[in-house]
Order: structure tokens, then C-alpha cells, then sequence
């Protein structure tokens, strides 16, 4: 049987980690939190003392962290986990990161003999709980072709876009546009509610017209609107603001590092630095509407 490591089980490592079990994975699992140990526990899942533990024994090793200091600092370095990762076995980090970032680790790896691709993932908490993400692949075909079955029982579609660091790069150029979407789909809903509109209504008119989105649809900003959505339980749980800051600022790094002009990312990148700095860096990223409309 296929042992896996799973290393971060937060908001989206956590629904993964579950379905990887439910397809009948065994998992040895690591996470700061107890919390989400406990969870990865009750679920199947073996816990283990340190990342270290984790990955001992394991053909595959997959990590949802949240950011490029995190994934460097678990992979490299004289404490990181390469050193106990068993030469032939397969990487796949699963988090958003710095394209240079995951270069860097995916080299260091080689020359361990240990074969890493970047899989950074879309769709959400909801895509991950229903086992149908979208994994933008960076790194070896053959290495892909291993992952397949693993990516599988966790998603629905997979994209090979390019060599390492390549899956980082659409995956920002996605959530480029989707921040951008996120905060006008936010303004224009504000806009029909101070003319006295009914933000259902609305919603629902614009989720068959031309400003259609998966902010208009699934993660709808306007509390009430979407049952489902993060706004309707006080913006708890979904895609973090700070995480949403972080990728529009490795967006606008990427657009520097080739003079790119990304005028409406940089002005997104604004909007949830603001947003972040008006107390709601650890809410849903959706919550950029407060800005605009205080009471939603
Ligand atoms: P999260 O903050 O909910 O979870 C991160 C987890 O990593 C936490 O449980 C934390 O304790 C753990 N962690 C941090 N450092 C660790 C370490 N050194 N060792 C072990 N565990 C460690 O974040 P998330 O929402 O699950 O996002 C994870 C990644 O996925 C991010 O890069 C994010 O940008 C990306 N992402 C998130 C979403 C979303 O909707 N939440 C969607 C697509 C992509």
C-alpha cells in the first residue's frame, strides 16, 4: 500500500488529507496545530511527532502550507525534512508559493534524488471537502504521471502547464483575476443595495448574465446571499484575506521580474492590504466588501 506524508492541515490540507483516506491511502500526517491533528486522526489518519516522523517510510510526500517561508523552512536547511525523505520518493506541494521559491526547493530535492512538482491547487474549501480541486501542475511529466492517482482522489481537473515553478505562475495569474473579481463583484453588489436592491435578486441575475463568476455564484461576498458561503457565517473559514494579500504580492514580484503591467492586480493588492489593516486580515478573503458596504 502507498504510504503518504501530509504535512498541513489547515482549511484546505485538512479536506484533502480526508479524501486521501477515504480512497484508501494510509497517511502519516504532521501539523503544528493539534487541533487539525486531532481531526487527520479521527479520520484514519496516523499522526506523527514531527515532520520528520512523517515522512519516514513514505513514497510520497505532500505539503499545503501556508506560504514560501513555510514550505523553505520545512524542506531545507539543516532541520528540514529532505534530509528523512527517502531517495526515489515523490514531492508534490500542494501550497501557493514564490515560482523561485519552489524552483529552489525542487533543486535542492534533485540533487537528494528526491523527485518534487509544484501542484498548487483552485476551488476552495468547498472544492477541497468534495474532492473536485483543480491542480495547475509545475515539474516532470513522469513525475505527474506518478502524482495522477494521488491528484485524482482529491480532484477533478489536473493542467501540466510547465517545468518547476510553472504551476505557481497560473496559479497567481488565477488568483489575480479572481481577487480582482472578488472585489468589484463586492462594489457592484454594494452599489444595487444602497439603491435598495435586493442582493439575492441581484445575485441571482448576475450569476446568468455577463458579470457571472465564482464570486457571484459560489463564494458569493454579500452576507446571506449563498448559504454556503464563508459571508454567511461572519466570514469564518474559505480563503484567508492575508493569504489572498500574499498571492497578489508574488503576482506583482512575477509582473516585475519580466515588466509585466498588472494595473488592476496592483490595485486589488491594495484593497486587501486595507482590508487586512482594518482588522480583517484572518477573515475570508470576500470580506474585502467591507470596505465598501461596513454593515455586510
Ligand atoms: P491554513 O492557514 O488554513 O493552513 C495551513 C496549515 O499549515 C495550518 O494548519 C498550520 O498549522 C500548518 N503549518 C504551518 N507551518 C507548518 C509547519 N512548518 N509544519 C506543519 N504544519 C504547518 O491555510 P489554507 O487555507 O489551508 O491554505 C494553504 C495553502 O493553500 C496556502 O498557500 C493558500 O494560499 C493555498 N490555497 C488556499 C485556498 C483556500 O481556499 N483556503 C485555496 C487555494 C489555495
Amino acid at each position: 500500500m502507498t504510504t503518504i506524508a501530509f504535512i498541513g492541515l489547515g482549511n484546505m490540507g485538512g479536506p484533502m488529507a480526508a479524501n486521501l483516506l477515504k480512497a484508501g491511502y494510509a497517511l502519516q500526517v504532521f501539523d503544528l496545530s493539534a487541533a487539525a491533528v486531532e481531526t487527520a486522526v479521527a479520520a484514519g489518519a496516523h499522526a506523527a511527532a514531527t515532520a520528520s516522523a512523517a515522512v519516514t517510510g513514505a513514497q510520497i510526500v505532500i505539503s499545503m502550507l501556508p506560504a514560501s517561508r513555510h514550505v523553505e523552512g520545512l524542506y531545507l536547511g539543516d532541520a528540514g525534512i529532505l534530509a528523512a525523505i527517502e531517495p526515489g520518493a515523490l514531492v508534490i506541494d500542494c501550497s501557493t508559493i514564490a515560482p523561485a521559491s519552489a524552483q529552489k526547493v525542487a533543486a535542492v530535492a534533485a540533487q537528494r534524488g528526491v523527485v518534487m512538482i509544484d501542484a498548487p491547487v483552485s476551488g476552495g474549501t468547498a472544492g477541497a471537502a468534495a474532492g473536485s480541486l483543480t491542480f495547475i501542475v509545475g515539474g516532470d511529466a513522469d513525475a505527474l504521471e506518478r502524482a495522477r492517482p494521488i491528484l485524482q482522489a482529491m480532484g477533478k481537473n489536473i493542467f501540466h502547464v510547465g517545468a518547476n515553478g510553472a504551476g505557481q505562475v497560473a496559479k497567481l495569474c488565477n488568483n489575480m483575476a479572481l481577487g480582482v473579481i472578488m472585489a468589484v463583484t463586492g462594489e457592484a453588489l454594494a452599489l444595487g443595495v444602497a439603491h435598495g436592491l435586493d442582493p439575492k435578486v441581484l445575485s441571482q441575475m448576475m450569476a446568468v448574465s455577463t458579470s457571472r463568476s465564482w464570486a457571484t455564484e459560489v463564494c458569493n461576498p454579500w452576507p446571506g446571499v449563498l448559504e454556503n458561503a464563508p459571508a454567511s457565517r461572519g466570514y469564518s473559514g474559505g480563503f484567508g484575506n492575508d493569504l489572498m494579500l500574499k498571492d497578489l504580492g508574488l503576482a506583482a514580484e512575477a509582473a516585475m521580474g519580466v515588466g509585466a503591467s498588472i494595473p488592476l492586480g496592483e490595485l486589488a493588492r491594495n484593497l486587501y492590504a486595507m482590508n487586512s489593516r482594518a482588522g480583517h486580515g484572518g477573515l475570508d478573503f470576500s470580506s474585502v466588501v467591507k470596505l465598501v458596504a461596513p454593515a455586510a
